[in-house]
């Protein structure tokens, strides 16, 4: 007999099987706006500008398809290090190591606190994106959770977090942050409510992890680093997980990277090759192009000017569609108000929509949204805004 036979399906992935859905839906009036990507005004996740032209110049002028270094392409890391931290820090007490996404940072993160700081816990919001569990799980890095998303389902229960991290973490354990652009609910601290989290987390001793998967696409790419800079002000070791998939549109080519804060160089080298270690086991080095990509861009003034004027775009665009969401929710003479939708950052909202009403929305009109609420703003069009708004009118009935 097999030795598989007693193998039982594993449970789909709650986001892509809705695509899956999407797929077969034979609806023509149908929209997605659960899978967290951007689209442009013609429903397209485009290749950016600045990455055509790149990728351009490397088919003519890259060398080799050698392996990489094992911690990634050397003038990448730099990159990364001064988008993230500029002059924040002194660059040799920060290790960097490319990896693939934004997942892959999280991944060697989780398993950094697996092999050098266990035993040790992380405390995670409540909601988060759902990945967070599973890739600590992977890493047998147990989990609490911490308050973040107030009972309004609305807005940000500041007194919530700062109670949990304050009266129930033990010293020395991780904390993961959302730098901006909560991901499911776009609700984000502000400038001041950050310094107080900053400061809690620095009283407990806690090591934050900073999960920046959306720089630029909250108020810009340095108003994003707020959260950064309210954590390296007063903790000396801190860890952040960044991804290059939704800013530069590079979803597919894995593009991102671990950066480790350590109290002085020395550890940021012991740390490094901690890191190395992990990922030599693991997928043994990252892959060129996506990094190249950002690297060819990052060292040209007209690329690195093209890249954030689509940036901008992109940011704009989405802030554009929750004015036009709420504007036309609000004609739909429903009395509920969607204002709410405006104070929230990036390119997610939850709706305040039930699961009965998210599957209504589905069944009868081939909406697809996550079954907690959370819409894709960025996935909504100019042109469907009032067929979308039609539909929800009809299920909060
Ligand atoms: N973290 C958050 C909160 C995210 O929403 C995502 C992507 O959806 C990621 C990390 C990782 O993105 P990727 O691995 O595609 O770079």
């Amino acid at each position: 007999s097999s030795r598989f036979i007693g193998i039982t399906t594993a449970p789909p992935d709650a986001i892509l099987g809705l695509t899956e859905a999407f797929a077969a839906d034979t609806n023509p009036q149908k929209m997605n706006l659960s899978v967290g990507v951007y689209k442009d005004a013609s429903g397209q996740t485009p290749v950016l500008k600045c990455v055509k032209a790149a990728e351009k110049w490397l088919v003519e002028n890259e060398k080799t398809k050698g392996y990489l270094p094992i911690d990634g392409q050397a003038d990448y890391r730099r990159h990364v290090r001064n988008l993230i931290f500029g002059d924040c820090v002194e660059s040799d007490r920060v290790s960097v190591v490319q990896t693939p996404g934004g997942t892959g940072a999280l991944r060697v993160a989780a398993g950094f606190l697996n092999s050098q700081l266990a035993p040790i816990r992380v405390w995670i919001s409540t909601p988060t994106w759902a990945n967070h569990n599973a890739v600590f799980t992977s890493e047998h890095v147990p989990q609490e959770a911490y308050r973040y998303l107030a009972d309004d389902k609305k807005s940000f229960d500041l007194d919530g977090m700062i109670d949990d991290l304050t009266n129930n973490t033990r010293p020395g354990d991780a904390v993961l942050l959302h730098a901006c652009c909560h991901n499911p609910t776009g609700v984000d601290p502000t400038a001041e409510q950050w310094d107080q989290i900053a400061s809690v987390v620095a009283e407990k001793r806690l090591l934050p992890i900073i999960d920046f998967a959306y720089q630029g696409f909250g108020n810009g790419l340095a108003e994003d680093t707020v959260a950064v800079r309210a954590i390296l002000k007063v903790c000396d070791e801190a860890i952040v997980c960044s991804s290059f998939s939704k800013n530069f549109g590079l979803y597919s080519e894995r593009v991102g990277a671990i950066s480790i804060l350590s109290g002085d160089a020395e550890m940021a080298g012991a740390v490094q090759s901690q890191l190395k270690t992990l990922v030599r086991s693991n997928y043994s080095n990252p892959p060129r192009h996506g990094a190249a990509v950002v690297a060819t861009i990052l060292d040209d003034a007209d690329l690195t000017q093209m890249w954030h004027d689509e940036l901008t775009e992109m940011r704009t665009r989405i802030k554009r569609l929750r004015q036009q969401f709420v504007e036309t929710m609000k004609k739909t003479g429903k009395g509920h108000d969607f204002g709410f939708l405006l104070d929230q950052n990036g390119m997610f909202s939850f709706s305040g929509l039930n699961k009965m009403q998210v599957d209504e929305l589905k069944n009868k009109h081939s909406i697809y949204i996550v079954g907690s609420g959370r819409i894709n703003v960025a996935g909504m069009s100019e042109d469907r805004m009032d067929q979308l708004c039609a539909a929800i009118a009809d299920v909060i009935e």
